[in-house]
């Protein structure tokens, strides 16, 4: 079983060759030339120096070039670093200088925005500049255009391409040991600073040959397949996505970032078979005049994840696109799914505001405990904690922080829910994001599922507004839809009876939009941020 990145890369390319791999709007690559590329731009990281365990920046949107240099850093045993786009230069410049990178490749697009805070880094030796190499913008020693570095030729004893020509695959894949680190990602930062993920090879190997081993086929990847690659490389279902469909031997489409009707666009003109999503893609896709599932056929299997789903968008999204659906449970530090709904279990009675997130896959192990850490017996509501073979080898630099949330292999994931009677497992919500009003422990999750059902409703989000008489009072942030009214009784009238009366709103606050990161999660702190000047719960 190959349970490396360089062993895959060799083992992979041998028996698809010269059939397409990648595809991106500036470009196609074949199996073969994605091996030749990667083998350059490994010879390219060890000319400049680069170490085993040194950490490699990528700050790009979606594009061939990122996955050379995953496999490339790989090859080089150094680890990359991929890093959200979408973040503030200055929270770039936190990740750069938490991950210690001293080379950082960046997309051209994307440099004016950085360049300041970049010179202000005194531990950058090298910045390679990803992209059109017409008019390239700086000419100073520490930048290189990405081609000119990875075409440069190296000095011998770094060739690691004439060096796999002779020795050949076998060789130089026992060089690579499926626990050493491979890729730090960082976390979304939906709840405090991102922190650095730190994963190895066995991320991507361990479930899905756990899975093989015991005949269960999960989505059925295979060389037929074309996927669709909308979820950024900067988050592990990002990357974990594209590399399962590089081991399938599938074709794979790039977006330079997600955008439905370019989504829509691609499915339609390259027969796409497969797509993992977000919620808020689905919502989206959903609101383009031109998503019907005619359109959308092609689409046999649709992977979703990562944040809550309510029900009424899941029917919603069953009725557009005509396939297998299949959601996933996990975090970056369970390096990417841990728990799967399958399609056959898309049909199970749920509970009515939230559906069941799956069960846990083989090899994966869940206990829900109490905040002393006893286990709960099904049916009750504590934190999810999973043991999972994927799972990251701890955070970058942050023993406390890793001793914190990763205790005898178990993560804490910080999420409460609870398991039924059949290992089925429900999540309410994030821990932090409980309510507490008057002892009753509130979880948003549900209130907004049942509130987003409104006709009036666009999107919805609930925080604790901290109150001297009951502790916390549950607040309502509204986006209405297009030329709509709701007042505060209206809201009051259609959740009664849908769900307890301590959980109604006692506040309503109408807003334009949500705060969302890049994975479109609610930032919830962002919104807690006006009424608790208390740090502790305003950024944890
Ligand atoms: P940070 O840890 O920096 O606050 P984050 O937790 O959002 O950010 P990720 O690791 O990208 O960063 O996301 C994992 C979280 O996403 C889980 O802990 C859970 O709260 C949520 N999540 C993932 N999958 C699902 C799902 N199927 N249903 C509900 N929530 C999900
Ligand atoms: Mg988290």
């Amino acid at each position: 079983m190959i349970n490396t990145i360089p062993g895959a890369l060799f083992l992979i390319e041998n028996q698809h060759t010269n059939k397409e791999c990648f595809r991106s709007t500036h470009k196609t690559t074949t199996f073969s030339e994605l091996k030749e590329n990667s083998l350059k731009a490994a010879d390219g990281l060890l000319s400049l120096g680069i170490k085993s365990n040194d950490r490699v920046a990528l700050l790009s949107k979606d594009r061939i070039e990122n996955y050379e240099l995953f496999f490339a850093c790989a090859i080089a045993h150094a680890v990359l670093t991929p890093i959200n786009w979408r973040l503030q230069p200055e929270e770039i410049a936190y990740i750069i200088e938490d991950c210690t990178a001293k080379i950082v490749f960046i997309e051209k697009d994307l440099f004016p925005a950085i360049v300041d805070v970049m010179n202000k880094l005194s531990q950058i030796e090298k910045i390679i500049v990803i992209g059109d190499k017409s008019n390239t913008l700086i000419s100073t020693e520490n930048y290189l255009h990405y081609e000119e570095w990875s075409q440069a030729v190296q000095t011998p004893s770094h060739n690691i391409q004439p060096f796999y020509e002779k020795e050949g695959a076998e060789q130089i894949t026992r060089n690579y040991t499926t626990t050493d680190a491979v890729v730090q990602m960082y976390t979304s930062g939906t709840t405090g600073r991102p922190k650095g993920v730190v994963l190895a090879h066995y991320t991507f190997f361990d479930l899905l040959n756990t899975m093989k081993t015991e005949g269960d086929n999960w989505m059925g990847l295979n060389s037929h397949d074309s996927l669709l690659l909308s979820l950024p490389i900067f988050h592990i279902g990002g990357l974990w996505w594209a590399i399962q469909g590089f081991l399938a031997g599938a074709e794979s489409c790039l977006m330079a970032f997600f955008n439905a009707p370019e989504a829509i666009k691609i499915i339609e003109q390259h027969t796409i078979t497969k797509v993992a999503l977000v919620p808020a893609m689905i919502q989206f896709i959903l609101s383009e005049p031109n998503a019907t599932p005619d359109k959308l056929r092609s689409v046999n299997g649709v992977l979703y994840g990562a944040s809550p789903i309510t029900p009424e968008l899941l029917t919603k999204a069953k009725n557009l696109f005509n396939a297998s659906f299949f959601q996933i449970y996990g975090m970056t530090e369970t390096g990417n799914m841990a728990v799967c709904l399958r399609p056959e279990d898309h049909n199970l009675p749920h509970h009515p505001y939230i559906s069941a997130a799956g069960r846990a896959l083989p090899g994966v192990s869940i206990k829900v405990l109490d905040p002393t850490g006893n286990p709960l017996p099904p049916g009750k509501t504590g934190e999810i904690v999973i043991h999972s073979p994927s799972r990251m080898l701890g955070y970058w630099h942050n023993p406390e922080a890793t001793d914190e949330t990763l205790r005898d292999g178990w993560v804490y994931t910080g999420d409460a829910g609870y398991l039924d009677q059949d290992g089925y497992l429900y999540v309410c919500d994030r821990i932090k994001d409980m309510i507490i009003y008057a002892g009753e422990n509130i979880y948003p999750a549900e209130i907004e599922s049942v509130l987003a059902d409104h006709p009036a409703v666009k999107e919805c989000a609930i925080i604790g507004k901290p109150d001297n008489r009951w502790g916390e009072i549950v607040t309502a942030f509204i986006v209405l839809n297009d030329n709509t009214a709701l007042k505060k009784r209206d809201v009051v009238t259609f959740l009664s009876g849908k769900i307890a009366d301590f959980k109604i709103p006692k506040a309503i606050e109408y807003i334009d939009q949500l705060p969302r990161n890049a994975s479109g999660k609610i930032l919830k702190k962002n919104l807690r941020a006006r009424y608790w000047q208390d740090k502790e719960r305003q950024v944890n």
